[in-house]
């Protein structure tokens, strides 16, 4: 199931030095990931409600009732944690406890799948420091582990959600935000699901976090490291969104691998006031 990603991984590692190690680590992690099958019920929702729902502007779920398998979920991260405690990461002491965590208590995950969903801080703040990790690190595991249920979530609903009559800077299937941006072969925005991986066309000219469309506040700059990458920012909102462009960067990975091979542009938007 996620062989192509491997193979865009292990291609970006040789071109993108200054992400080398982040994708690393995540192609090990990725390389676990097809040892769980979660079981995806079939879903339907019903015609009139999907409409309802989309003209009124409700994503399909909300990011406190997606249908996820957390059971197939809390396996993969006994899985992560597992791989990561025997390595020689600075943290793996804070992993080994959050093995013995999971291993103890099943309900473990569940509290912190529920945290990273609900996107409860003070809980996960909570979850870290009982086990000594750092919450973002928390995140990530977490989201890494409910990856392949919410690929399949996706497969099975996805078709059903007319992306094109969507208007809005929130994923139409959780409800979510984006996390990365790209312009397809002809100039067309897309936005990227920071969660589910969903992505939908938007217009170039509206921030998809505030709404601004006055030319004044938004603007851009490109990488100087790579032609094709550039990173639209709002001076309104003062937020950023990392964005392709697909005419220039015919070899695109899927964006979860972009987002994570293209680190230094969030040192830039960061280093310019941008969040
Ligand atoms: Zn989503
Ligand atoms: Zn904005």
């Amino acid at each position: 199931m996620f062989e192509n990603l491997l193979e865009h991984i292990d291609r970006l590692i040789e071109k993108r030095p200054a992400s080398r190690d982040a994708l690393v680590s995540y192609r090990e992690l990725v390389g676990l990931m097809d040892q769980v099958a979660p079981q995806q019920q079939k879903i339907h929702v019903e015609g009139r409600l999907k409409d309802v729902k989309q003209e009124e502007g409700f994503p399909l779920f909300s990011r406190n009732d997606l249908p996820l398998d957390f059971e197939a979920s809390s396996t993969l991260m006994s899985r992560f944690l597992d791989h990561l405690a025997a390595t020689k990461r600075e943290d793996v002491g804070g992993l080994k406890k959050a093995l013995d965590q999971l291993k103890s208590d099943w309900g473990w995950a569940n509290r912190l799948f529920r945290a990273v969903l609900e996107k409860d801080d003070e809980n996960l703040t909570r979850i870290g420091k009982e086990t000594d990790l750092d919450p973002k690190a928390l995140q990530f595991l977490a989201q890494l582990s409910l990856k392949p249920s919410l690929q399949a979530l996706r497969n099975s609903i996805s078709e059903e959600i007319d992306k094109g009559g969507w208007d809005h800077g929130y994923c139409p299937l959780c409800g979510s935000q984006p996390n990365m941006a790209y312009f397809d072969k002809t100039g067309k925005r897309h936005l990227h699901c920071e969660l589910c991986g969903e992505e939908w066309p938007h217009p170039r000219l509206n921030c998809p976090f505030c709404r601004a469309e006055e030319q004044k506040s938004l603007g851009y700059f490109h990488s100087e490291q790579e032609e094709g990458f550039r990173v639209d920012f709002c001076r309104k909102c003062n937020r950023y969104i990392k964005t392709v462009d697909k005419r220039i960067v015919e070899d695109a990975a899927p964006m979860e691998v972009e987002y994570l091979a293209t680190i230094h542009l969030d040192v830039i938007a960061s280093k310019h006031g941008f969040k």
